[in-house]
């Protein structure tokens, strides 16, 4: 039997949740539940999702936009399997009272503290840990890169320690109120930034520190990475290694990629859905090895890499697949692979 999933909260990252899970044989995407009759809210019914509305008081303006509505939103987390909300940072913990009333586990976002929930959650990194929880919550856009990317080092190498800057989208595109406009801030300006911490959620034990900046950019983050190795593999093979994850883009030097705008260019070009990337893209030729530090550059797509961490930890949470045949039919059914 299929899983029924909701989606609560349809902007950028609910979007596209609802789309990968739509793809799923192994899933039902129930609804999605908006808070306004925008254009996203016409989005989802063009695609035939069933729309709810997130707030009861707000029934009238859907009707008023002539927005064709299933119901509220209770309806929908009372009719599910599970629940993946993808509001905004803060409202997760808001609305983890709902999930509990109509006894419904559900995801959460990375925007949503960690004490919030049962575990954190990234496919290649702690996938047991989601199996049976009410409460679990996707990490961030920047903490599931690292995770992806510091998980097969950890296996293969060892860490000593992590050092990791990174260099941070002001917004998102859609996100026109955001900045900086012109300038370079450290953010935050002590250390560690959150992401570090974040990360020993995932990975309690590894040594990681990390510092942030926010840049007037929209398209991607860049982290420069910097990792202490318990032992000194060549750069050659360490670029194998992570060419063989399954969720990470090496950029070969012959596509001349200089950055994230060409990532997506390339990305738009070879049709994926929104530009999406979502795999972390290293520059194959920044793999450096000097004694035992490894460096290198990564691009991380702020809006897509975390929806198919979402679609694998559903599965985690009914224990109906293991990590490997989760990951692999989530990949197969997205169109994972650049
Ligand atoms: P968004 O603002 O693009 O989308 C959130 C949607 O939820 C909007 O459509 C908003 O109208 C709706 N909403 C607001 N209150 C609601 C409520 N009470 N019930 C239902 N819907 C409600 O935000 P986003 O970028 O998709 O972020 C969602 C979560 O994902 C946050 O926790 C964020 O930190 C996390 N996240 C965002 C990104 C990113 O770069 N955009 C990356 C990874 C994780």
């Amino acid at each position: 039997m299929s899983i029924q999933v909701a989606v609560n909260g349809y902007g950028t990252i609910g979007k596209r949740v609802a789309d990968a899970v739509a793809l799923q044989p192994d899933m039902d995407l129930l609804g999605v539940a908006k808070t306004r009759p925008n254009h996203e809210a016409e989005l989802a019914v063009e695609n035939g999702y069933p729309l709810y509305a997130a707030i009861e008081e707000r029934v009238g303006l859907f009707e008023e936009a002539g927005v064709e509505l299933a119901g509220t939103v209770g309806k929908m987390v009372d009719a599910a399997d599970i629940v993946v909300d993808a509001t905004p940072s803060g409202t997760g913990a808001d609305n983890k009272s709902l999930y509990d009333d109509y006894d419904t586990p559900a995801l959460y976002q990375g925007g949503e503290d960690a004490a919030l929930v049962d575990t954190s959650f990234n496919a290649r990194g702690n996938f047991d840990a989601a199996e049976g929880a009410d409460h679990v919550r996707v990490v961030s856009c920047n903490t599931t890169g690292l995770s992806r990317l510091l998980a097969p080092i950890q296996e293969e190498y060892g860490v000593e320690k992590a050092r990791i800057t990174l260099v941070r989208r002001g917004g998102d595109p859609t996100q026109s109120g955001r900045g900086p406009i012109n300038d370079i801030l450290p953010n935050p300006v002590s250390l560690p930034s959150h992401h570090g911490p974040d990360v020993n959620t995932i990975f309690p034990e590894l040594s990681i520190d990390t510092l942030g900046l926010k840049v007037p950019a929209t398209l991607m983050h860049t982290h420069s990475v910097n990792v202490t190795l318990e032992s000194t593999p060549d750069a050659a093979d360490v670029r194998e290694l992570l060419d063989e994850q399954s969720r990470t883009f090496l950029i070969p030097e012959s596509s001349a990629i200089d950055g994230a705008g060409k990532l997506k260019e390339f990305a738009m070009d070879r049709g994926r859905p929104r530009g999406d990337l979502w795999e972390n893209c290293i520059w194959a030729e920044s793999i450096s090895m000097e004694g035992s530090d490894l460096y290198l550059f990564q691009a991380i797509h702020q809006e897509s890499d975390v929806v198919p961490e979402n679609v694998d930890a559903i599965r985690a949470v009914f224990g109906t697949a293991d990590a490997e045949e989760s990951v692999e039919l989530t990949n197969e059914t997205m169109g994972m692979g650049l």
